[in-house]
């Protein structure tokens, strides 16, 4: 019943290995199952002493790697549910954004935030606290009021933010390791249009005087910079255009200047796989994300690092970043800065503290950043820095866990649903569970 099928949506060749998207990691696996039914999902968590569900492969480290079999969900992919009146939708767990979004702005609604990119499963983004920008928006995972979870010996549960208190705050950021997520149900707000301005060139010194009036003069900003001469080379502005919210454009904003074409964030190349700019108005999914759907995000050849750190130490934090600009600078192909609300998720850097995050989107030669994230993390350790989850680091496992007070808590839920082990995977074990 449960022939190993070759995903068309993965779609690598007959016998070549399977890899993330970024390509650095090749999976201890290339048994890949791909479920087009919940039933059989079902089945093939009770057959299997060890698995892990793979999402769209966007990470970039170990934690969605296995070396016993790999599910995917991916083949259901159709809405379940839309209820207007409570303003939710139920989808599928591995439905991407970029196959979402449009069918809730066609039917008047909108999700409050987005990654840079659409092509990342809901599942997948929920799981490591994917996040966009913008200081009142939380983590993609703050949506998220209910879900349904395939457990270890194969039952499904439901979980939701209403029911279940502290029980669903430990389990929708859960690392894939409580469980097959099947379902998720999302809040949702009435459909909104967006516009994207672009100011180059912005001093540092103004960054660090008006980071907070900077950071506040949109719906969501992102600040792009390759750490040299001083200044954040792009500031991007995306705001909602509704009476009293609207960001309104001058030639010149705290030293930086209006854009006059469409940009990249890495300013030397084409910015054709980039959301419209320059105030062009669009629906909220063609804005928030800076890559569009159906072209290579970001550079598409590249490694990439994040810190979060806690909200009140951003600009000390960047400062001293831009102090190791010289051993940065030689493995980066940019650095993205961006602000995300608190929430109560026990497993989200962001748990009950607004934070900003220092990102870097480097080079793909492993040994070199290999050596360069330890710098970057003793440079940022004085300011509590946390790594993403889905992406490189090098903190020592004791200190990662160290970050997490709710961690013991959430070692007990997994052991509820997952008691023999089941979802872990050796990155699991390291940083978590060891
Ligand atoms: C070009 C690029 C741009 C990015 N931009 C951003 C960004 O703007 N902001 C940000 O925060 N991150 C960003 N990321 C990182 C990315 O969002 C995360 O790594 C995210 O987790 C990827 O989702 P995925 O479905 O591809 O996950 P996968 O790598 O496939 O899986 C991630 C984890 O989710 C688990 N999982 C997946 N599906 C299920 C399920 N149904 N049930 C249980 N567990 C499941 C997997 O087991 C694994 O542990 C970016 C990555 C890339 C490559």
């Amino acid at each position: 019943m449960f022939a190993p099928v070759l995903s068309p949506l993965l779609a690598w060749a007959a016998g070549a290995k399977l890899k993330n998207w970024a390509g650095n990691i090749e999976y201890g696996t290339d048994r890949l199952y791909s479920a087009n039914s919940i039933e059989q999902a079902q089945e093939f968590v009770r057959k299997h002493a060890r698995m892990k569900v793979l999402g769209t492969r966007h990470c970039f480290n170990h934690i969605a790697d296995s070396t016993d079999e790999f599910l995917s969900l991916r083949p259901m992919n159709k809405v379940l549910e839309l209820d207007a009146k409570a303003r939710t939708v139920t989808i599928p767990a591995n439905m991407s954004y970029g196959q979402l979004s449009p069918y809730l702005h066609e039917h008047g609604f909108a999700l409050h935030n987005l990654a840079s990119l659409p092509h990342i499963s809901v599942a997948g983004a929920i799981a490591t606290a994917t996040h966009g920008s913008g200081e009142k928006n939380g983590n993609l995972s703050t949506s998220v009021s209910a879900l349904e979870m395939i457990t270890a010996p194969g039952d499904i549960i439901t979980l939701s933010r209403k029911k279940d208190g502290e029980g669903f705050s430990g389990a929708v950021v859960a690392l894939g390791a409580l469980g097959v997520v099947t379902k998720i149900t999302l809040d949702l707000q009435p459909t909104f249009v967006m516009k994207q301005y672009v100011y180059e060139n912005l001093p540092l010194s103004q960054m660090q005087e008006h980071f907070d009036a900077i950071e506040a003069s949109g719906y969501s900003v992102s600040l792009f910079t390759d750490w040299q001469k001083k200044r954040i080379n792009e500031v991007w502005v995306k705001t909602r255009v509704e009476p009293g919210q609207e960001f309104k454009p001058t030639p010149e904003f705290f030293g930086a200047t209006l854009a006059t074409r469409n940009l990249h964030p890495i300013a030397e190349l084409s910015a054709e796989n980039c959301t419209e700019q320059m105030g062009v108005p669009g629906p909220w999914y063609e804005r928030l994300p800076h890559f569009r759907m159906g072209f290579t995000p970001s550079t598409g050849d590249e490694l990439q690092a994040e810190y979060f750190v806690p909200r009140k130490h951003a600009v000390e934090a960047i400062l001293a970043v831009e102090r190791i600009r010289d051993q940065v600078s030689p493995h980066l192909l940019i650095t993205e800065i961006r602000t995300i609300a608190a929430d109560d998720f026990w497993m989200s850097p962001c748990y009950r503290q607004n934070s900003v995050t220092i990102h870097f989107t480097l080079k793909p030669d492993w040994p070199a950043v290999s050596k360069l994230l330890p710098v970057i993390e003793r440079t940022l350790s004085p300011f509590e820095a946390c790594p993403h989850w889905g992406k490189l680091f090098t903190l020592a496992p004791e200190r990662l866990r160290a970050r997490y007070e709710k961690l013991p808590e959430f070692v007990t839920l997994s052991k509820k649903y997952d008691p023999t082990g089941k979802f872990r995977n050796d990155f699991l074990n390291t940083n978590i569970f060891s």
